[in-house]
């Protein structure tokens, strides 16, 4: 299970959870009670997904990213096979012209 660091914003209180990769991040401050802690990612430096919400909440591995574009993909793919080259008339002719 990965480490992960936590700072408050309202009380800069730090710490450090175990938590497993689908856990949802801690948000309530055991020191101060708030719900504002933050989790900090790769241990200090860069906080990744500052400014950006989605990430906060839908940041999963790379894999995942990259499964799912990969299945987008072949989404497409298959939806192309599936019609019926009803497009054929513009597109191809001045494709098979040059
Ligand atoms: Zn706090």
């Amino acid at each position: 299970m990965p480490t992960y660091d936590y700072r408050c914003k309202a009380c800069a209180h730090e710490m450090e959870l175990f938590q497993s990769m689908s856990e949802r991040p801690k948000r309530k401050c055991p020191s101060c009670g708030k719900s504002q802690l933050e989790r900090l990612i790769g241990g200090g430096g860069g906080l990744i997904f500052k400014g950006s919400g989605y990430y906060q909440t839908d940041y999963r591995s790379t894999s995942y990213t990259e499964g799912a574009k990969a299945d987008e993909a072949a989404k497409k793919k298959s939806d192309e096979a599936a019609k019926p080259a009803k497009s054929e008339g513009k597109s191809e002719k001045s494709d098979t012209k040059d």
